[in-house]
């Protein structure tokens, strides 16, 4: 079984470029400010996740190991 992630969108740095939403169109959607905002926490398997978070052109992804806290993502 996959574990569990804690994906959050930092709208500070989000522009909308829509990059993570055709990654992973079932986790992510556009909100109505047209930035990404995670409705499925469990929507794209974990490799998914992390290329979205990869390719996001403003680093606004943030992923981490829900039951541990560990950051998957950014690397440290
Ligand atoms: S890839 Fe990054 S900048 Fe683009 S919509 Fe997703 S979170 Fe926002």
């Amino acid at each position: 079984m996959s574990r569990a992630l804690r994906t959050t969108v930092d709208h500070g740095r989000c522009v909308g470029n829509a990059q993570c939403v055709n990654l992973a169109p079932g986790m992510f959607r556009h909100n109505e400010n047209v930035q990404s905002e995670v409705y499925d926490p469990a929507g794209a398997p974990e490799a998914v996740v992390l290329k979205a978070a990869r390719f996001c052109p403003t680093s606004a992804i943030r992923v981490e190991d829900a039951a541990t806290g560990e950051v998957l993502f950014p690397q440290p």
